[in-house]
């Protein structure tokens, strides 16, 4: 994809973060993969919905400025860390989102209560790094422990979410479906002790699961 249509597309999904009630104000952040490997990431403390495509910075994966006139996200170290212990991740979104931020103030990380938990980690666990200061390489390394080799999502305790997908799309739709289990499962602990899926459980649905959806039709792939 060109520079100019992901920084289109990172723009646009800052400003559904903000559409979709997932954040307010300038809290969270969203980054891409460009297809020579460097970062474009959205920039430090700016409203989305007056930021530009041009706004987007662009920074190499070590996190060192390549072109920009604004300052990249303080949680730059956090995304590109990420990015260099996973090859296949291709973008990274950062919310503060209610449900899930409160169950990372209660230091509760989500236990396989729901079979959509699958879609975020084959576990059916999102488990919560360890709290420390927004923007720091140890705030990073915490990140991607949690996330390890496979997980699409994990809680930053007493701070936020991160998810991560092939696109910033991707990432923010696992967003949508973290806040979903986060309120979910709040409400199962308040009103008693949820019921969780055994791992034979988790197992079969996460198979089941990758075969969700449609596929293209026969007609068309016979075309
Ligand atoms: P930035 O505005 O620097 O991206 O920071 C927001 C945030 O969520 C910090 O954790
Ligand atoms: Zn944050």
């Amino acid at each position: 994809m060109k520079h100019q249509d992901l920084r289109e597309e990172v723009a646009e999904v800052a400003r559904q973060m903000i559409s979709s009630g997932l954040v307010t104000g300038t809290s969270g952040n969203v980054s891409a993969r460009t297809p020579e490997g460097d970062i474009l990431i959205t920039p430090s403390g700016v409203d989305y919905e007056i930021m530009q495509p041009e706004d987007v910075v662009l920074v190499n994966v070590d996190g060192e400025l390549l072109d920009g006139s604004l300052k990249p996200s303080t949680e730059t170290p956090m995304h590109t860390g990420i990015y260099r212990s996973r090859q296949q991740v291709d973008a990274v979104v950062h919310t503060h989102s209610r449900y899930a931020t409160t169950l990372a103030c209660l230091g509760w990380e989500i236990p396989p209560v729901h079979y959509m938990l699958t879609t975020l980690s084959g576990d059916g666990r999102i488990p919560l790094a360890p709290y420390t200061t927004y923007g720091t390489e140890e705030l990073a390394g915490y990140a991607a422990e949690a996330l390890g080799e496979s997980r699409n999502a994990c809680l930053l305790q007493n701070h936020g979410t991160i998810t991560v997908g092939e696109s910033p799309e991707k990432a923010l739709s696992r967003t949508v479906v973290l806040e979903e289990m986060a309120e979910i499962y709040y409400h199962a602990r308040l009103a008693g002790e949820p019921i969780l899926l055994t791992p034979q459980q988790i197992e079969e649905v996460a198979t089941k699961i990758s075969g969700y959806g449609q596929s293209k039709p026969a007609s068309v792939d016979a075309e």
